[in-house]
């Protein structure tokens, strides 16, 4: 008989394979004292076990291919940084030490230490890294029992049938490893710790991997080699599907792979309405690599490029080379095509390295001291802050534009003299090169984004003084709605279709529309497919959002009329219900499917 588990799908898709399950993470370990005359013996056991796990990230960190997404590297580095901070390797060292305990308590009595800390911290980025900090211990302990990775004991199951990991916790690196070996077919994974801003999550999503996390009790349920089918759309995964729930699912899996494949066909194609209006279609990127995948997939451009990664995870922070470098590679790898580069949007979630921070005198924590970092200093506000860490990036990035079609893009604006500051650091940073000879386009557009309701309700101020617009709506909703992007405990309230925040966006494009000043929508709206031809009917002409969603935006525009889609942004524009709203965007891609 089928069973059923539910969890959280952390990405798309249906995955149909035979499970194996992953031994637990907690690993068995003795817990004795030692003699004195043993203290070096278990100091060397500790460093030879964490030098072993040392080598095992760094082989996988150089193995990574140039292709594949920023994330993967970013993982390892912070599995790398955990190893080495202090607090796992030094301090198990002193407690062999002082308290004559042998090398697996001593860890282990660490781990709990640095954890317990980190759940005090109340915020889910610090749980989600408790996961990260016991996922090296853990590697670290095996190590000291003798033991191989985890994922050493997979075994290729029978021809052409894939494999589903159920493990208790799967780290980012064994993923990779799983990956990477050419005799495992990888074709998707249940955990039964995680959750949606888990860096194993995170991963799943980059490599395309269906992933269900939370599913707790799944290892005990599930029997080795046992037929199962992971449906990350639903969350859920099902165990010994009955003949008929495996053929739906098959039948799923097929039409999910035919579709991609005949999106393929969209790439060349140049996205128009069916009575001739174009449409742009750019992508959001986080590192240079990423433009590859942007190219792949036939985006018009770049439509946001945050930059801020460069300089997060790291305890010094780019210099103007190293930051022209990475953008005049995208402007590079762009070919002429737009390249929309936004100024550093530190602050709120993303914080600096306490290392970086200090550069710049701030003291260690202060970011995050704030009581609302989401309202505290960010984006452009940190940098009217720092003025020569602004300065710094405005050069390197108006550099780039001498490389190909650069524009800058200014995050979080809300005032109008904050609009001028920026254009006159602008300015300044040109007169800066002009002095040093340096080329860059003096004609470089300069746009900002409205993301702030203050911005979105006073726009003839930015139409005025900014070549561009771009609506940055993931902010949009938290500050129109006071949520919080990161709380996942007012999560359900955050709606795209509330009625203020759809006024907002149709009021920006309209006004940007009659200033003849371009809008984009850069938030996560604009990969919405629900959503493409209400924004094509508010007058949207610019979509930027995440390179695996272009083609899919993309057929819903060829599939759209301009006429349609003008009627139903008129029907939904009046609706003070999102329910209703969405009920009407139901029905509309209901007609456009039987068209
Ligand atoms: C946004 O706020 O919609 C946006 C695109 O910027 P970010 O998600 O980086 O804050
Ligand atoms: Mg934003």
């Amino acid at each position: 008989m089928s069973r059923e588990i539910n969890g959280i799908g952390v990405s798309r898709g249906i995955a149909i394979g035979r499970a194996h399950r992953l031994s637990p993470s907690e690993l068995d370990f003795r817990q004795y004292q030692i003699d004195r005359k043993d203290v070096l013996h278990e100091v060397a056991r500790l460093n030879n076990a964490f030098s072993l796990v040392r080598a095992e990230l760094d082989a996988l960190r150089a193995d990574v291919a140039p292709a594949a997404p920023q994330e993967v590297r970013a993982f390892l580095d912070l599995h790398r940084l955990i190893l080495d901070d202090a607090l796992l390797s030094d301090a198990p060292r002193d407690l062999v030490r002082t308290r004559l305990i042998n090398a697996e308590w001593a860890l282990s009595i660490q781990i709990e230490e640095v954890c317990k800390e980190f759940e005090a911290i109340d915020d889910e980025y610090f749980a989600s890294r408790t996961q990260d900090v016991r996922q090296v211990a853990d590697r670290v302990l095996k190590a000291l029992a003798g033991g191989r990775a985890a994922t050493a004991s997979v075994t290729k199951p029978a021809d052409g049938e894939k494999l589903i990991l159920v493990a208790h916790d799967l780290a980012p690196a064994d993923m990779l490893m799983l990956r990477d070996r050419s005799d495992v077919s990888l074709a998707g994974f249940v955990t039964e710790l995680g959750g949606p801003t888990s860096h194993t999550a995170i991963l799943a999503r980059s490599l395309g991997l269906p992933a269900v996390l939370g599913a707790g009790g799944a290892r005990d349920q599930v029997q080795e080699h046992e037929l199962v089918i992971v449906d990350a759309d639903a969350g859920k995964l099902i165990i010994n599907p009955d003949a008929s729930e495996l053929a739906e699912y098959r039948r799923r899996a097929k039409s999910e792979v035919d579709a991609r494949i005949e999106l393929r066909k969209l790439k060349g194609k140049i996205a128009r309405t069916k009575d001739g209006i174009a449409v742009e279609l750019l992508a959001n990127i986080e590192a240079p690599e990423d433009a590859r995948e942007a190219l792949d997939a036939g985006a018009d451009g770049i439509g946001l490029y945050r930059t801020e990664f460069l300089f997060m995870n790291r305890d010094e922070l780019p210099d103007e080379d190293e930051q022209f470098e990475a953008y005049a590679r995208v402007a590079r790898s762009m070919k002429g095509k737009p390249v929309v580069i936004r100024t550093l949007d530190i602050g709120a979630d993303k914080v600096l390295n306490d290392a970086a921070r200090e550069s710049l005198g701030l003291a260690k924590g202060a970011p995050t001291a704030e009581s609302n970092p989401a309202l505290g200093l960010r984006a452009i506000r940190y940098c009217l802050a720092y003025p020569e860490l602004f300065l710094t990036q405005l050069r390197a990035i108006l550099r780039a534009s001498s490389v190909g079609t650069v524009r800058i893009l200014v995050p979080m604006l809300a005032h109008v003299h904050e609009i001028e500051q920026a254009l006159a650091f602008v300015a300044r940073a040109k007169e800066q090169l002009k002095e040093r000879k340096q080329k860059f386009d003096g004609r470089a557009l300069v746009g900002g984004m409205i993301e702030v309701p203050g911005a979105a309700l006073n726009l003839p101020a930015f139409v005025q003084r900014l070549k561009f617009l771009s609506l940055g709506t993931n902010d949009l909703i938290q500050y129109t709605l006071a949520i919080d992007r990161a709380d996942s405990s007012v999560a359900h309230l955050y709606d795209h279709l509330h009625p203020a925040v759809l006024q907002l966006v149709s009021r920006t494009i309209k006004t940007g529309e009659k200033a003849r000043a371009p809008v984009s929508v850069c938030g996560e709206m604009a990969g919405e497919l629900e959503l493409t031809e209400l924004l094509l009917g508010m007058g949207l002409r610019q979509f930027s959002m995440h390179p695996s969603q272009i083609l899919a935006v993309k057929e819903r525009v060829l599939d759209t009329s301009r006429r349609s889609a003008m009627q139903l942004a008129a029907r939904v524009l009046k609706q003070s219900d999102p329910i209703e709203s969405r009920k009407m965007l139901e029905r509309a891609a209901a007609r456009g499917r039987l068209a």
